[in-house]
Order: C-alpha cells, then sequence, then structure tokens
C-alpha cells in the first residue's frame, strides 16, 4: 500500500478494505486531459476544505485513452454545501439528491456527495432496492457502484488513482466485473446486467465469468425494473455508438429477449434465424457508423430500425408493390406494435410513425431506379422518413454511405432544453411531440407482474 493510501474504514458494521493507491507514473490519467470546468469544481470543492474525486466513467474513459462524455465528481460536501461553493447551481433529484454546476448556458457539471450503499446490499433480504439517498464515505461509494472500472477515483492534488474494488486490473485485464456478488447485486438492482452489456459491448471487454453467470441466472429479473429506466438504458445503448456489439452481448446473454420477447421467434426459433441476426447485427452497425459520424437519430428511426428484421421475417415484405398494400401492411404492423409494446406504452404518433416507415420500405425499395422515386411517393408524408429507414437499408447491403440529416447540434440544443433527461423525440412536422414511451411502472414486459 502507498504511504498515502487511506486506511481502511469500519463502516455499516462492515470493514471495507484499504484502497490500491496508484501514483501517476503508474496510470495514464493526467490532470491536463479533465474538463477545466470539472477540475475548477474539484478545486474549489477542495479548497473550501472538503474530500472531491472525479469518479465514474470519467476517470475510466481517461484511462482508456477516449474523451469522457461527461465529468461526474463525488464528494464528502453534502449538497446544501455544495450549493454553497457554488452560486451557479442548483440542488436536482431523481434517484438522489446531487447539485449541477452550470458553465455557460449549455454546461452541467454534476456534483455528488459520497453515498453508502444500503445494509440491504450487504446482506438482507432478495427484494429490489428503493432508492436510497443516505451519504457515506469514499469506500462506501466505490462499493456501491455498479462495475468496478466504475468505481475508481481519481484525485487532482497528488494525480493518484484511488481503486477500493480492483478495478484498475480489471481495465487492463479488459474485463467487465460487477461490484461485490454479482447475484446479489442484480437482484437490488437489475438494471445492472444492461449496464453490464454496454460496457462490454463499448469497450470490447470480455464480462467476467460470475458476472456472465449472474446475468444468465437473472435475466428475468429486468422485468422487475420501472420501464422507464429501461427504456433510458435501451436508448443509451442504442445511441452509445457501440449497438451492434451491444445486441450480439444481449442476444447471446439473453437479456434480449427479456426486453423484446417477440424477437426469440425470429432471432433464435426461426429456419433463417442466422440470416436476421446477422441483418440485425449489420443495420445496428450502420448506426454506430452513423453515430460516430455526429449523427444523432431520433428515437423512431432507431425502433425502426431495430424492428425491421422482425418485420422482415413476420410479414410477406414481397408481396407489398402498391401504395395500398403498404397501407394496410402499415396498419397490420401498427395493430402489431401494440400488442407488442402494450406495456411499454409507446405513444400513439410513435407506433404510426414505426409502422409507417416499415411499410414503406417494400415500396421505396420497388420504385428504386437509382436515381430517383415517382412524383406520388416523393409527396408523401411518409416518404422522408421512410428514406431514412431505406438508406440505412442500402448501407447495408453495401449501396451508398447513409447521409441522413441528423447533425450533432441538435442534441446539444436538446441538451440545453432538458438538461437532466433523455432527449426528447420531435415529430418534424406537427403530430405531437413528447418522449418515445410515457411512463409506466406497471404490469407486462418490465413491470410489475
Ligand atoms: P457513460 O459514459 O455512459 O456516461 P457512466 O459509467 O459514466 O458511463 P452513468 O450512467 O453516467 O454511466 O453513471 C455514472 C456512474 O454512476 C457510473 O460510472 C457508476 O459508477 C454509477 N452507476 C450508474 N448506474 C448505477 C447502478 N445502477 N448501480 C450502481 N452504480 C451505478
Ligand atoms: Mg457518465
Amino acid at each position: 500500500m502507498n504511504e498515502t493510501s487511506p486506511p481502511s474504514v469500519v463502516s455499516d458494521e462492515y470493514e471495507y478494505p484499504a484502497p490500491l493507491v496508484i501514483p501517476p507514473t503508474e496510470h495514464p490519467v493526467s490532470v491536463k486531459d479533465i474538463d477545466a470546468d470539472a477540475l475548477l469544481v474539484l478545486r474549489r470543492l477542495h479548497e473550501a476544505g472538503f474530500t472531491a474525486y472525479l469518479v465514474g466513467g470519467g476517470v475510466r474513459d481517461l484511462f482508456l485513452g477516449k474523451v469522457p462524455k461527461d465529468f461526474d465528481i463525488s464528494t464528502s460536501a453534502k449538497p446544501g454545501e455544495v450549493k454553497k461553493v457554488f452560486r451557479n447551481s442548483r440542488i436536482i433529484g431523481r434517484r438522489f439528491r446531487l447539485v449541477q454546476v452550470f458553465f455557460g448556458a449549455n454546461k452541467i457539471v454534476e456534483v455528488a456527495t459520497f453515498r453508502r450503499r444500503s445494509e440491504h446490499e450487504i446482506a438482507g433480504d432478495d427484494v429490489v432496492l428503493p432508492s436510497n439517498n443516505s451519504f457515506g464515505n469514499p469506500a462506501e461509494d466505490a462499493f456501491r457502484r455498479d462495475l468496478t472500472i466504475n468505481a475508481l477515483f481519481y484525485e487532482i492534488e497528488n494525480s493518484t488513482i484511488i481503486d477500493y474494488t480492483g478495478g484498475v486490473k480489471d481495465l487492463q485485464d479488459r474485463i467487465v466485473r460487477i461490484v461485490g456478488d454479482p447475484e446479489r447485486r442484480i437482484t437490488r438492482d437489475p438494471v445492472r446486467m444492461m449496464r453490464v452489456i454496454r460496457h462490454a459491448a463499448r469497450a470490447g471487454f470480455e464480462v467476467e465469468p460470475a458476472t456472465w453467470d449472474a446475468i444468465s441466472l437473472h435475466k428475468e429479473k429486468l422485468s422487475l425494473c420501472p420501464v422507464s429506466r429501461i427504456r433510458d438504458e435501451l436508448f443509451k445503448d442504442l445511441k452509445g455508438g457501440a449497438s451492434s456489439a451491444w445486441a450480439k452481448l444481449a442476444c447471446d446473454s439473453g437479456l434480449f429477449y427479456v426486453i423484446f420477447p417477440f424477437y426469440k421467434k425470429v432471432l433464435v426459433e426461426h429456419e433463417d434465424a442466422g440470416k436476421y441476426v446477422e441483418k440485425m447485427s449489420k443495420q445496428l452497425a450502420v448506426v454506430d457508423r452513423l453515430v460516430a459520424a455526429g449523427q444523432v437519430l431520433p428515437d423512431g428511426l432507431l425502433m425502426a430500425v431495430l424492428l425491421l428484421p422482425w418485420a422482415e421475417a413476420d410479414k410477406d415484405f414481397a408481396s407489398v408493390t402498391t401504395q395500398k398494400e403498404s397501407y394496410l401492411l402499415s396498419r397490420v404492423i401498427r395493430d402489431d406494435l401494440g400488442e407488442m409494446f402494450s406495456q411499454l406504452n409507446i405513444k400513439r404518433a410513435m407506433q404510426d410513425e414505426i409502422a409507417r416507415s416499415l411499410a414503406t420500405l417494400p415500396l421505396l425499395t420497388k420504385h428504386d431506379n437509382g436515381k430517383s422515386w415517382p412524383k406520388w411517393l416523393q409527396k408523401k408524408s411518409y416518404f422522408k422518413r421512410g428514406m431514412h429507414l431505406f438508406q440505412v437499408v442500402q448501407e447495408t447491403e453495401g449501396g451508398a454511405l447513409a447521409d441522413l440529416p441528423f447533425a450533432a447540434k441538435e442534441s446539444a440544443a436538446l441538451k440545453k432544453s432538458t438538461p437532466t433527461s433523455t432527449p426528447r423525440y420531435h415529430m418534424p412536422k406537427g403530430g405531437g411531440r413528447g418522449p418515445a414511451f410515457a411512463l409506466n411502472t406497471e404490469g407486462g414486459v418490465f413491470g410489475f407482474r
């Protein structure tokens, strides 16, 4: 142990091990790579006498040489104390209270107080935990985190990484491992299974065997989580740039079929299952390329891409050649979506849009002469959205690269207006706006049965 190591701590009648303290010469994270505003927050908290660490995805990504999406900070200061240090801040609380420090109109650094693990996480009944807001120390904060690679602290006074859970070794060995006993941690919060798959897909890491086995064993428990959380995590996966790898891991672990039960008959039981698995993989690879190119694809398009292999397996696309047949197909798909997603509470307008885009595809394919489409088709309100899906399919099949009109700057505007929520889908022309799914925590695919 390094001389500057914090000692082991006893808390909740549980003795936490002393952390590894990795000096700057032995890790790749440099203070130069930390966002200037996040650095300012760390410095000001420190000057005010508090402990403050960079934590979570920020440390993980810097370690991996990636540019972090955001820089989260954990501190010994209580939310009210943080607010006093930063006049340009506000306390928010969804699942737990944290402070958002504003820099300019569009930039937020989030500061959370060290949280303790609920005693239910250490020992206790097998119940899904209610959200919990009690404060703790750094050790407790590390051990309540999802994955070892997400549980590292970086402190700016000595530029060390403080590692309570073995996250540095797992980063070096390219392993995703749940902190603590995976079965217990999954039972407490089944959404962690989705987070395992996400980070393994994104980083190209292996899932540690005990973590993988726990997911296989407990995958159905995802149904116990509120729909809103599953939906948020799902769209993060679709928009995260590694959706193709994500789908593979989600299918292999079975988690995919807990989220989309109707897909089992297409991707597992169908005589052409292999073909549809490959289609999905390739289509999502196009999504990933677009994301890497800075595009922010709307939820409706992402869902249409995700559902296309199902629609092709389940419907006779080849028989659709006229406008009327396309319309009728869209009605059938629309009814199916209503049933398949009845518990997800997808907005009606969104279901219509997905169904229309899917049913327009055979029409666009039929009338594609390599240059343009008939005037009557171009005039249709669904033509544009159908074209977005068509372009993705074209690229999948080795045609032109999809060139969609969704620039990253759209997301900046959305972030500004709804800084704490997931981006909302905008219907381009009238037709209502709102989240892709309404909140629904009762019954069904994702809710409590
Ligand atoms: P990203 O790059 O997607 O932002 P991230 O790891 O930062 O990845 P966030 O959703 O921003 O993910 O969460 C921030 C941190 O909060 C995580 O790194 C992890 O330590 C912790 N965390 C998030 N969700 C959970 C959970 N369900 N259980 C325990 N810890 C969690
Ligand atoms: Mg993050």
